[in-house]
């Protein structure tokens, strides 16, 4: 077997190879990965539109969450609209009467979602966990951050609370979707309350980076890249405990209504608890793989993904619920092939986003000198890729080219977004609103998709460009 160090023999030029699993060598940034790394961490350009364009995100995502949840809760899940300029008025009134009325931050409100953060923070500050090592951190001076994963048992530990208080009839669940409204708005001043207060807080404790000295562009893309309380990674709690967790009792809340409404819960709110529970295990069990991802190690923590933790994503990925929940199941009632073809097209969409997520985030472990996995349930087969192809870099990187790694430079975008596509199919042609999310994400998996290579292309440089060669398509196999 060949472990070629392009790096260490002076060649830029990256060569394929295969590494040892027990005795791979490490990935040591060399003298010029040092440089691209610090350049790196340097804002040297507004991105997603500059203070304008964030200023206009911060205040229409709210806007549209609103919006979407009227047409779905009020008008049948149709988009309405007014039919001439006289209308304009009355409807942004109209429309204004249901923020008010259905929206409003009550105090259930904020004893059911605020109840909800709390117990999430103490689960993960108080409860044992897996210890895994992040990936060095060049702000850090090349440390490496340890994690204590605890999702899973949180998780777990979540659901026997919350069908305690179900059965005891302290906090039925099916209130969650009821309120959904009077949630969403106390949900979204968390989002607004965290961004804030935590660019106040780094800023003051001077632990910033990378910043354009614009305030409100600031407060959007964070000033902090690993906040933490104790052993508690803030971003990463958030990026699993609160919006997956939401998403999945939205759903297990909407199957509760069905079943008391009509004694029976369908196969579609059924397939809805399935996928939320299939992407809420699939973050938690593979806990110790999100250290490696782009948004750990290199975004930071402000509105762009803190208010997508705590309310975007909660509020905005679970429309088919809200639909099918307030809606006769007449209205998306399939026959069994079309719910057997929706149920497999789930799983093998899972299968791939599971499988080729952790065989990106194990061979990055393999390039620590990580051997050792955790095992959670379920481990997919071909999770690890043995003895597996990649091109050494200049930087001292190495880049995957093999398993689902040599078909696409993203399976893992592509699996993730037939996932949320079938989350909208779940209702068929009723309503527009629950496909929401997959046309959003497609947005969102494009615009970063194009960040993250063009930060790999100033990272790798030429080895960028014969990583692109071998592996030619970016989304689909011989397609795109
Ligand atoms: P990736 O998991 O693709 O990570 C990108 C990084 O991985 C690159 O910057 C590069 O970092 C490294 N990399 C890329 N290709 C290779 C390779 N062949 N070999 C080794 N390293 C490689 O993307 P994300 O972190 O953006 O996404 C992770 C998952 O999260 C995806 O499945 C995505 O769909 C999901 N996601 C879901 C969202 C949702 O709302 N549902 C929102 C956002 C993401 P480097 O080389 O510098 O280490």
């Amino acid at each position: 077997m060949s472990t070629t160090n392009g790096a260490a023999n002076g060649s830029a030029v990256a060569q394929e190879s295969t590494i040892d699993e027990k005795l791979g060598p490490k990935n040591v940034p060399t003298e010029e990965g040092r440089k691209t790394d610090e350049l790196l961490d340097r804002h040297d350009r507004y991105e997603f539109g500059g203070p304008g364009g964030v200023t206009a995100m911060m205040v229409g995502f709210p806007m549209l969450m609103y919006y979407l949840w009227i047409c779905l809760w009020f008008y049948d899940g149709q988009i309405v609209y007014p039919n001439s300029v006289e209308e304009v008025k009355p409807f942004l009134l109209q429309m204004w009467e249901h923020v008010r009325v259905d929206a409003s931050p009550n105090l259930y409100a904020w004893k059911v979602y605020s109840g909800l953060i709390f117990y999430e923070l103490l689960l993960a500050y108080f409860l044992p966990g897996y210890n895994q090592e992040g990936l060095p951190v060049p702000s850090l001076g090349y440390k490496t951050l340890m994690y204590n994963c605890n999702a899973l048992s949180c998780v777990y530990t979540t659901m026997v609370t919350a069908a305690v208080l179900h059965y005891t009839q302290i906090f039925r669940l099916t209130e969650i979707i009821d309120n959904y409204g009077h949630i969403m708005t106390v949900a979204m001043i968390w989002g607004f309350g965290v961004s804030f207060g935590m660019y106040f807080w780094t800023v003051i404790r001077g632990e910033q980076i990378r910043m354009s000295g614009n305030f409100i562009y600031d407060v959007f893309m964070g000033a902090a890249l690993n906040p933490r309380i104790g052993t508690v990674d803030l971003k990463m709690w958030a990026e699993v405990r609160i919006p997956w967790v939401i998403c999945f009792f939205l759903a297990v809340s909407g199957a509760c209504k069905q079943y008391e409404q009509y004694g029976y819960v369908t196969p579609n709110m059924a397939f809805m608890c399935l996928a939320t529970w299939l992407y809420l295990n699939a973050c938690a069990k593979g806990e110790e793989c999100i250290p490696q991802t782009w948004d750990m190690f290199h975004e930071k923590w402000g509105f762009m993904v803190i208010f997508w933790n705590f309310a975007g994503v909660p509020f905005t990925y679970v429309y088919s619920v809200v639909y099918m929940a307030s809606h006769d199941p007449s209205k998306y009632q399939f026959s069994t092939p079309t719910y057997i073809a929706l149920y497999c097209t789930l799983l093998t969409a899972y299968y791939i986003f599971d499988s080729s997520m952790s065989q990106k985030s194990r061979f990055k472990m393999q390039c620590q000198g990580i051997t050792q996995y955790r095992k959670t349930f379920p481990q997919v087969p071909w999770s690890i890729v043995k003895n597996p192809k990649y091109i050494q870099t200049a930087h001292g990187n190495k880049l995957l080219t093999d398993g689902w790694w040599a078909y696409a430079r993203k399976p893992n975008y592509t699996a993730d977004w037939v996932q949320s596509f079938t989350w909208g199919l779940v209702i068929g042609t009723a309503s527009p609103i629950p496909y929401f999310y997959s046309v959003f994400f497609i947005t969102v998996l494009i615009h970063r998709c194009g960040r993250d290579f063009e930060r790999c292309s100033i990272k790798y440089g030429k080895d960028w460009e014969r990583y692109c060669e071998v592996v030619k398509y970016k989304f689909i196999p011989g397609i795109y």
